[in-house]
């Protein structure tokens, strides 16, 4: 069974289309990426595969279960990194994990395992006001991966941040697929992400414009003339 299934979904927001007729699916363990301009779609779908919003029409299926019907539960199974987070910049790195850890359902011993996991442990105690934006990526990043989720949505993670956060980032998203987690990630930028993920869902203006690996997409002569250029 895939973990995320979509099929012909659609959301409008009043006259705006924001996401039409799109269809694909997820493989458990797989590694891809929505990739599109401004309003292309992109949160709106993570937002309907999170329960936060419901479809105006068509199926969804996340992790077995309509995320619609019961959005507490699929906010537990999956890990969710917002386009732009933010933290209290009073509390220390552990405060703040410490607190999402209880949210899920895990202990501080956990939350601390998870900071050293993305090389946090030794900023832990200081105030997340003093963090770097690429130290406030990982934290949010740690954030979204307490409780083990089986699925990882990251909402164009790489944003802001220099070519050795960015490799940081993607080594420990190869690292949970390799695990078995299912990462979909979102990004404006094709060509960052070559080697990084097995296959890329293009979407433009609320269509689902492309779907295959990036050798595959290079070799299609329909993608609009604006993301062919940065292929
Ligand atoms: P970005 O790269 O800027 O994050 P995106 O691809 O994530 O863009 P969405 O945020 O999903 O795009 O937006 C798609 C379209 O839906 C846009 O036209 C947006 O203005 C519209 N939209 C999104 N959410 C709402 C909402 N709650 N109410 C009204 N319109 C919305």
């Amino acid at each position: 069974m895939p973990a995320v299934q979509l099929e012909r979904v659609a959301k409008r927001y009043g006259a705006v289309e924001a996401v039409r007729d799109v269809s694909f699916s997820l493989p458990q363990g797989g590694r891809v990426a929505l990739v599109g301009h401004n309003g292309a779609g992109k949160t709106t779908l993570m937002k309907l595969m999170l329960g936060l919003a419901r479809p105006s029409a068509g199926r969804l299926l996340v992790l077995g279960r309509d995320p619609s019907e019961g959005a507490a539960e699929t906010r537990r199974r999956i890990g969710w990194l917002p386009e732009s987070v933010t933290f209290n910049g009073a509390l220390t790195g552990r405060e703040i994990l410490r607190f999402f850890a209880r949210l899920k359902g895990e202990n501080a011993a956990a939350a601390d395992a998870m900071l050293d996991r993305v090389g946090l442990a030794e900023a832990a105690r200081r105030r997340v006001g003093t963090y770097s934006k690429g130290m406030r990526q990982r934290l949010g990043l740690a954030q979204a991966l307490i409780g083990a989720p089986r699925a990882l949505l990251l909402d164009e993670p790489t944003t802001g941040l220099d070519p050795e956060m960015r490799q940081g980032l993607y080594d420990i998203l190869a690292g949970l697929s390799g695990a078995g987690t299912t990462v979909l990630l979102s990004s404006h930028a094709l060509e960052e992400l070559e080697g990084r993920v097995e296959r890329v869902v293009i979407l433009d203006r609320g269509r689902l414009v492309a779907d295959g690996t990036l050798a595959e997409l290079r070799a299609l002569a329909r993608l609009p003339v604006r993301l062919r250029l940065t292929l």
